[in-house]
């Protein structure tokens, strides 16, 4: 049964508090141009359907539904964008990631408590699908609703949203087109190779994302494009369902556990914030987990503002230098008005919750690879969170027995290209990263074409089977 409630939804302005209706396209403030949030005014009225207690019954019962419209993040549709209707709904199997336990043997050799949320498990092999559901679920609400007939989606990426992005803009097709900017070679082959099978335009253009982010930002704003980037706040929306899936999982108690997370437009931790802040106003959750953003040391512009002294804080954007949580890689978050907010909310209902910890490009690598070779799927923001949780298990901020969810934003394979240079310790400076020789691990070439050729064929199957048992030291039965 699809829900009967319809919330209303309103664009907020985080600069001056003006709000607009949603038949528009917004992306910021007409008035002041800030970034905006998508906000329920009528969500007084999920307290009056049901207690805490309830909405948990509502959302654990619906775990098992067949409806495809709420099998994906709309399994939590009153929390998120309540005003779709089924045929609206794009559902690519988008959400309900696995909680895997880190593996016994890291989590000893480490001395940390962990599981990964492998978001890479998602369809595009990223959690921008979250987001990306929500987002062509509105524009679909829109074409449906304004009666348009023709619509262009249009977002710079670093990657995986351009990946998203074109993955459901192929699926729902007509009206709506999809075009991405990409930063020229600052994308792996693996991600490029996505938006490309998938049809959609792609454009490259020479820096970094947020060069493309300044381009698409002037076409929204010069041109009726839907903007398809986290400045758009139904992809906020969409993302949280991170946050109540963390919930659900935990059987709706969070407050013990700590919550890892990259940081890089910062829309995703915004939304993970905002998520866990609306269970907690509908007594859904009784209280808050403990948040922490982690950013690299070359793309740290949100870490820089939260490591100074309350009263000393300025925010500043940064030049990025190269980074192997490349997905991360930003030096102006649009989302940082956004994570101040939510930020301020979050700590104003358990101070201390929110944290950004920073680390090392060295010690990223070193945990990508350690959690892989430990049988995880870890992309490099994934062991970014890793390597986040050891340097807050070195400051004192979690202690050994605490629990802590790793975010593994994206898929390993999609950053496979930096597991190569780590085993070939052939990366180029600016990475400042030297391998581990013990981790490295290369194939093997056993005989060669020549050896091949120089005998039959029963004798070379004979011959290689010797060398791989020679190799690994077999005992002749
Ligand atoms: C987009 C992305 C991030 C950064 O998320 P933000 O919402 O931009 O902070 C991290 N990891 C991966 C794999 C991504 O695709
Ligand atoms: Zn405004």
């Amino acid at each position: 049964m699809f829900p009967t409630y319809r919330g209303k939804l309103e664009y907020v302005c985080l600069g001056c508090g003006k709000r607009y209706g949603i038949d528009e396209l917004l992306y910021t403030c007409p008035s002041c141009g800030k970034v905006l949030l998508l906000e329920d005014v009528n969500r007084g009225q999920l307290k009056e359907l049901g207690s805490g207690e309830y909405w948990r019954g509502v959302f654990d019962q619906r775990a098992a539904t067949r409806e495809t419209a709420l099998r994906g993040i709309f399994r939590y549709y009153e929390l998120l964008a309540p005003v779709m209707d089924p045929q609206d709904i794009v559902y690519l199997g988008e959400g309900h990631t696995p909680v895997v336990e880190g593996a016994k043997a890291l989590q000893e050799h480490l001395g940390a408590h962990f599981m990964y949320k492998n978001d890479g498990q998602n369809p595009s092999a990223s959690f921008k699908d979250r987001g990306m559901a929500c987002a062509f679920s509105y524009l679909r609400y829109l074409v449906r609703s304004q009666g348009w007939k023709e619509i262009l989606g249009i977002c710079a990426s670093t990657g995986d949203t351009s990946a998203a992005a074109a993955m459901y803009g192929a699926y729902v097709g007509d009206p709506i087109k999809t075009a991405v900017l990409l930063p020229q070679g600052k994308v792996t082959p693996q991600q490029l190779s996505q938006p490309l099978g998938n049809g959609a335009m792609v454009m490259e253009i020479p820096g970094v994302f947020d060069d493309c982010m300044k381009v698409v930002e002037y076409l929204a704003e010069h041109y009726r494009v839907a903007l398809l980037n986290s400045k758009n706040s139904w992809r906020i929306l969409g993302q949280e369902s991170y946050a109540c899936e963390v919930a659900q999982w935990f059987g709706w108690e969070v407050e013990k556990l700590c919550l890892f997370v990259p940081v890089g437009n910062a829309g995703n931790i915004s939304a993970i914030m905002s998520g866990f802040l609306k269970m907690h106003e509908l007594g859904i959750i009784k209280g808050l987990p403990r948040l922490f953003g982690v950013q690299s040391s070359h793309a740290d512009p949100v870490w820089r503002y939260y490591s100074a002294p309350q009263e000393k804080r300025v925010y500043e954007p940064v030049a990025v230098r190269p980074s192997v949580a490349q997905a991360a890689m930003i030096g102006n978050p649009v989302s940082f008005p956004r994570v101040k907010t939510l930020a301020e909310r979050y700590e104003s209902v358990r101070p201390g919750a929110f944290q950004v910890v920073q680390v090392e490009e060295q010690a990223i690598m070193d945990a990508t690879i350690q959690a892989n070779r430990h049988g995880h799927i870890a992309c490099t923001q994934g062991g970014e969170c890793l390597a986040g949780l050891l340097a807050a298990r070195e400051k004192g901020l979690v202690a050994r027995d605490d629990l802590a969810i790793l975010d593994s934003t994206a898929h390993s394979l999609k950053f496979s290209g930096f597991q190569d240079l780590y085993f070939r310790d052939a990366f180029p400076e600016a990475y400042e990263i030297k391998a581990d020789h013990a981790l490295a691990n290369r194939p093997v070439a056993m005989l060669s074409e020549k050896e091949k050729a120089s005998m039959p064929a029963e004798a070379f199957t004979h011959a290689v089977a010797d060398a791989v048992a020679e190799r690994l030291a077999l005992h002749r039965l």
